[in-house]
């Protein structure tokens, strides 16, 4: 496994439609490369949460969620949860404005997000079976924020008051 250097906003990855993932391409050892690299480069990162592929410049549809977002809150799932071709297939109508949005692709700002506040994503896991999950709070805000970077969007082109806050004070979670 290789610790993946994180694109900065401004690279053209990052704003580009990442492409789908062949479905009996996933259990093959080039994407189940990309897959540990990019949980042990997620691991690394004391405030990450979640992780998609353009941001270590792979152009797929592969995202990442921290296992530590769910700690103590779902005893069932102990490891990350691995999203390939994911798609959103329901939004609640409620939306909320979610506080202290970050990424670890747009270092150090913070903005307010208007997220639905529970989603179904549809998506296929690291071993290729397809998978829907509901979500709700913290999960279903990182599975719209990680969806958009597959659709080439960043937070901050749809955030308000947005803050810039030094490194040392930290304290939100960033995806
Ligand atoms: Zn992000």
């Amino acid at each position: 496994m290789s610790i993946l250097p994180i694109i900065e906003k401004g690279n053209p990855i990052l704003d580009s439609v990442a492409n789908a993932v062949k479905i009996e391409e996933i259990i093959k050892p080039r994407i189940q490369k990309i897959i540990t690299d990019m949980q042990e480069t997620l691991a690394a990162i004391d405030d990450g949460v979640g992780l998609a592929a353009p941001q270590v410049n792979i152009p797929l549809q592969i995202f990442i969620v921290s296992k530590r977002v769910l700690k103590g809150k779902d005893k069932v799932l102990d490891k990350d949860i691995v999203c390939i071709n994911p798609k959103i297939v329901k939004f609640s109508k409620t939306k909320k404005w979610l506080d202290g949005e970050g990424c670890l692709s747009v270092r150090w700002f913070y903005g307010r997000v208007l997220r639905s506040i529970n989603v179904t994503m549809e998506y296929y896991d690291e071993f290729g079976q397809k998978t829907s999950r509901g979500a709700g709070g913290l999960l279903a805000h990182i599975f719209q924020h990680e969806c958009d970077h597959l659709e080439g969007e960043l937070f901050i082109d749809k955030a308000v008051d947005i803050e810039y806050i030094e490194p040392e004070i930290v304290k939100h979670t960033n995806e």
